[in-house]
């Protein structure tokens, strides 16, 4: 007798006729896989699998990789330039020339009429370094505006005020082996699974090796509080009292490492002045994590042999971002823990190359981690320009956050956006549409011609994708990575490089600066050696052969090093001129909008594992999309009861900035008072969102935003208005 599978026909797995197997990174989150697309013989993508000896990943993807090579055959990619007297009207396609020629007069009519600050640029975290640096040089050396921003300043700003605040500058000290040494692991506001599922991996890898307490701090149950040892479920936005507390014990109880604060950092009297107003019974009051728990996670962390910490958005998208990460560095300050293995205050990033962003794109001041504030700053970049360092403003500009409130006042009449979609991924979509309204010129440059913004824009700009085009981005823990031209971009869409290069091509001979442009990603790269040599990035070791050899290396690197360095201020020398860390004191003031009797439930969003952002690209591919097809609302049961509102039924929220209509899901993962919907989906949480500011960072608080809930009497239509929330 035959069992089991003998009875059935073998699986067969479909022979995908790869010919060829090509190195590259992937280009969604910031884990920073190594990956390898298989093309057939036609050259086209047909398959994707992780790199075996890659250090990151060893083998391993998540389903985002794994379906990636679909990205080049996905519908909808822009394939030539179109251009439009006024939003709403038809676009006509047009040439290169053309479209950069209007382009480049459009900035230069707009910037002679209102002065040179009246144009914006907003970029992205998903370029190559090369090409965010070109950016920069043309951005600052070039056109010349001090409103130039990137998208980053949603996700990672608070991550960069913060680190720069305790450290006097940004750059992640930690690194993935941390894992493999730590004895105690805290998760601030991070789905680890969901978000970055390769640097889960190795934490359980990590875990099944030793066993260490993992504690994770979330307001709602997600998928890693589900694993974790310990979950606090704190109240929205109130991390900054709990870090407090945490520190409070800490000193209280002499867990301190006496010897590590007294050697490198300053600050100590006024960090403790305040942490003494945090007692846990006070704390619990405010966070809503009870006493005993404040005093259980402090002991096990200040005891741990060494510590680490770990965030994402929970902490950095709040009125308190940067001050949480502020706290976070803090803590481990005071327990001796940065720097050393298992020992860190690791923020872990979004955007592929949110972390070259940081690093090379001038945004918030100059190429590799200068700023526009210090004088020989200035005067070295504009001496390796060959330009006039009195070019340079004094001081940086708007943030993106800022940005678009500007055109609303009207000070900002045209904006360039690259690679980012502002109508999904900021706050009050309403204000938003209506801003992009204003602008006497939009210039939209992405990969797709579908991207909701570009229904505003005046000038689309077809841009190459990913493994389209050549370059490295930088990882979660410092490992620039290569991405190698896996092939070309559909139709006449061109490289971003391409793009900027030819845009500073129109400015040439208009009496602007005239600064050389290299054509090549590998001659960009070699100015950034040039310009890291002896900084804390320094990129001087690093060449291309390198790293596809050993799948990427850790700045810094130095000239003639064989390889990068695993973790910073391992020597607990900091980049204050002092060379100490600093300990700042965290005073709360409650400034949330918060539940109140007309809007009852705390409105909190983040990630699902199949989607990457505003779905620009997943929402493309058919199996991200056939595991989460539609937006939908966590609800608790207890809650839609009293409502009337029943499972996989439609309900509408309504905030003071809008209303929103979504399919329930009723789980306990979420408390009676809150309420969770995935950010992804165009015409979704963001019409409810406020997007109160972080004062330091300008990064908005996306999480802590209140709304009240009804059912909905129409179903049909409901499922109408939901579908259209997806259908971009
Ligand atoms: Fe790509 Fe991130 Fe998934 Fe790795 S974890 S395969 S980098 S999306």
């Amino acid at each position: 007798m035959l069992f089991g599978r003998q009875q059935k026909n073998p699986i067969k797995l479909p022979d995908k006729e790869v010919v060829e197997w090509k190195y590259t990174t992937c280009g969604y989150c910031s884990t920073g896989c190594s990956i390898e697309v298989g093309l057939n013989a036609a050259g086209k993508g047909v398959s994707c699998r992780g790199v075996g000896d890659a250090p990151v990943n060893q083998g391993k993807l998540c389903i985002k990789g794994i379906f990636e090579y679909e990205l080049f055959d996905t519908s909808n990619r822009g394939t030539v330039p179109l251009m439009r007297k006024k939003p709403y009207e038809l676009y006509e396609q047009t040439s290169w020339d053309q479209a950069l020629n209007k382009s480049a007069s459009e900035i230069t009519r707009i910037q002679e009429k209102y002065g040179r600050d009246s144009f914006a640029i907003v970029s992205t975290g998903q370029l190559l370094t090369e090409e965010f640096y070109t950016l920069g040089k043309l951005a600052r050396g070039v056109i010349g505006t001090n409103n130039y921003d990137g998208n980053t300043t949603l996700c990672m700003a608070s991550a960069v005020s913060g680190y720069k605040r305790s450290f006097g500058s940004d750059g992640p000290p930690g690194c993935y082996d941390d894992f493999e040494d730590t004895e105690c692991l805290l998760a601030f506001g991070s789905n680890l699974p969901e978000q970055h599922p390769i640097i889960y991996w190795r934490l359980r890898q990590a875990l099944e090796k030793r066993k260490f307490p993992i504690i994770v701090v979330d307001p709602r149950v997600t998928m890693f509080a589900q694993m974790a040892d310990m979950h606090l479920p704190i109240t929205p936005g109130t991390d900054v009292v709990l870090l407090n507390s945490l520190a409070h014990v800490i000193l209280k109880e002499g867990l301190e490492d006496r010897a590590y604060i007294e050697a490198n950092t300053t600050g100590f009297d006024d960090f403790l002045a305040v942490v003494e107003q945090y007692d846990p019974v006070t704390a619990s009051r405010i966070c809503g994590i009870d006493e005993d728990t404040i005093r259980n996670v402090a002991r096990l962390y200040a005891k741990a042999g060494s510590a680490m910490s770990i965030w994402t958005m929970g902490i950095n998208q709040s009125t308190h971002g940067s001050d949480g990460v502020v706290g976070i560095n803090s803590l481990n300050l005071i327990t001796g823990n940065i720097g050393r293995p298992g020992g860190t205050s690791l923020s872990i990033t979004g955007q592929c190359n949110a972390m070259g962003t940081r690093e090379w794109s001038s945004c918030s001041g100059l190429p590799g981690y200068r700023l526009l504030e210090r004088e020989g700053d200035r005067n070295h970049i504009a001496d390796y320009w060959g330009i006039d360092a009195d070019f340079f403003p004094k001081k940086r500009g708007l943030a993106q956050t800022d940005i678009f409130p500007a055109i609303e006042t009207g000070q900002i009449k045209g904006l360039w956006l690259v690679a980012t979609n502002p109508m999904t991924s900021m706050p009050n979509t309403a204000r938003i549409r209506k801003t992009l309204e204003k602008l006497e010129c939009l210039i939209v440059q992405d990969a797709y011609a579908d991207v909701e913004t570009t229904e505003y824009a005046h000038i689309y700009l077809p841009a190459a994708l990913w493994a389209e085009k050549e370059g490295v981005f930088t990882n979660t823990e410092r490992r620039v990575n290569l991405v190698r031209n896996v092939t070309e971009p559909p139709g006449d869409a061109k490289p971003d490089l391409w793009i900027f290069n030819q845009m500073a091509k129109r400015f040439a001979d208009t009496g602007r600066n005239k600064i050389e442009f290299p054509e090549t990603a590998e001659q960009v790269f070699e100015q950034l050696r040039e310009l890291s040599k002896g900084r804390m990035l320094d990129y001087s070791g690093i060449d291309y052969a390198t790293l596809e050899k050993q799948r990427g290396v850790q700045w810094p690197c130095t000239e003639g090093a064989e390889t990068g360095t695993a973790r910073l201020y391992s020597d607990g020398k900091y980049q204050y001129p002092d060379g100490k860390a600093k300990l700042i004191p965290l005073p709360f003031v409650d400034n949330n909008e918060r539940p109140d009797e007309e809007y009852p439930f705390w409105l909190n969003s983040g990630r699902v594992v199949e989607h990457f952002h505003t779905r620009t690209r997943t929402g493309k591919v058919g199996n991200q999309n056939k595991f989460s097809p539609t937006p939908y609302m966590e609800m608790n049961p207890d809650a839609a009861h009293e409502l009337g509102i029943e499972h996989m039924s439609y309900a509408r929220l309504i905030s003071r900035r809008g209303d929103a209509v979504v399919l329930v899901q009723l789980t306990h993962r979420v408390s009676p008072n809150q309420v969770f919907i995935p950010f992804h989906f165009h015409e979704c949480v963001n019409r409810l969102t406020l997007g109160l500011l972080d004062p330091h960072s300008r990064q908005p608080a996306f999480k802590q935003n209140s709304v009240r809930i009804e059912a909905v009497a129409d179903q049909v239509a409901a499922a109408a208005t939901n579908r259209a929330a997806r259908s971009f």
